[in-house]
């Protein structure tokens, strides 16, 4: 496994919220992403994790904020996302978004597995552009959601040596 990977879920304008909540509700993605996560570290902004309103179980939760004050029980907090990446000391783990999180740490990781939503929603909320230049797509898988169905897929980048 790589070690530093981002994890996520994009409709097809690379959009990702919409008022802090996830635009769709899509299960699969969601038992997809407990399945690649549990047990890993996750990294996310302060504003995902108010989104989320709770440690996700049986993995190390990792939030960045800039207040120093911030605590939250079950939850170790850093103050940037190079103090969340020093903290893993080498241990592969997730960033888990949002918006802001991504943007600053694609500069770092070594993988991306985004779940392409083949639907454009109303968002405000967005992933970076990424430099295809830099990324080769190791696998894709595409599916139809049973419950909403949707048309999407499980995609993996690996940054090009
Ligand atoms: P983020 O979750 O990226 O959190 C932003 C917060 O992170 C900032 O307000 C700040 O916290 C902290 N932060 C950001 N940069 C730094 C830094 N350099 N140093 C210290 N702290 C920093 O918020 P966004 O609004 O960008 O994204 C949230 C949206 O993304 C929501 O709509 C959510 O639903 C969506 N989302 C979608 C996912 C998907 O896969 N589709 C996955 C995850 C989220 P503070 O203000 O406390 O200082």
């Amino acid at each position: 496994m790589s070690q530093l990977t981002i994890i996520v879920a994009t409709d097809a304008q690379r959009g990702i919220g919409i008022n802090n909540t996830l635009p769709w509700k899509l299960p699969e993605d969601l038992a997809h992403f407990k399945r690649l996560t549990t047990g890993n570290p996750i990294v996310m902004g302060r504003k995902t994790f108010e989104s989320i309103g709770r440690p996700l179980p049986n993995r190390r939760n990792i939030v960045i904020t800039r207040n120093a004050e911030w605590r939250h029980d079950g939850v170790e907090t850093v103050c940037s996302v190079e103090a969340a990446v020093a903290l893993l000391d080498g241990a592969p783990g997730y960033i888990i978004g949002g918006a802001e999180i991504y943007q600053q740490s694609l500069p770092l990781a070594d993988q991306l597995i985004i779940t392409e939503i083949a639907h454009t929603y109303d968002c405000d909320a967005f992933f970076p552009e990424i430099d295809a230049a830099d990324w080769q797509e190791t696998g894709r898988e595409q599916h139809t959601s049973e419950t909403a169905g949707l048309r999407y897929a499980f995609v993996t980048l690996r940054r090009k040596a």
